[in-house]
């Protein structure tokens, strides 16, 4: 069962947020007693991969911001009915291992490349021609429910009725 982080109107909201704090004073709470953890920040670094691990990235910092996408064609690339992507500056980011690329336009009119590991088809990173100086990784491919929750959705239209909806902490641009 997924749950939907800062999602409205349903009864997981208030719980995903809660259980989302509680991880996160757990952990800061963590730090003061052991100053040296990672505890995320500047010096936070994340490795998404794709299902089978050839291809990696690293990402150093945390992301510039989280945006989760309704899209359509993000429901067909990811076979679920959303995407979720977490946009990092381009310096903070490595790719590791064999990739092959998709490049489409989108309904902005900016094209984007997406890049896929070639073994198991996993998309793990992709750049929005929009944003040059951004790198967008598939926050999936960091197996981590800690990570930061989206922030914003964009292609509402496209929404299934059942998921909630996300209440945007600043202006929503589907970069
Ligand atoms: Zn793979
Ligand atoms: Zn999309």
């Amino acid at each position: 069962m997924a749950t939907y982080i800062a999602v409205d109107g349903g009864p997981g909201e208030a719980t995903a947020r809660r259980s989302w704090l509680r991880m996160r004073r757990t952990m800061l709470m963590a730090a003061v007693m052991d100053p040296g953890r990672h505890i995320g920040g500047v010096g936070m670094e994340r490795t998404a991969t794709c299902v089978c691990g050839q291809l990696s990235v690293g990402c150093r910092g945390e992301p510039a911001r989280v945006s989760l996408c309704h899209c359509l064609a993000c429901q067909k690339r990811t076979g679920s009915t959303y995407g979720i992507a977490a946009f990092f500056r381009r310096e903070a980011v490595e790719s590791k291992g064999r990739a092959r690329r998709y490049m489409r336009s989108s309904d902005s009119g900016y094209e984007v490349t997406f890049h896929f590991c070639p073994d198991c088809g996993s998309t793990v990173f992709w750049e929005p021609h929009r944003k040059v100086d951004m790198i967008a990784v598939a926050v999936g491919a960091f197996a981590d429910p800690a990570f930061p929750p989206p922030s914003q959705a964009v292609y509402e239209e496209h929404r299934h009725p059942w998921i909630g909806i996300i209440h945007p902490s600043r202006p929503a641009s589907p970069l």
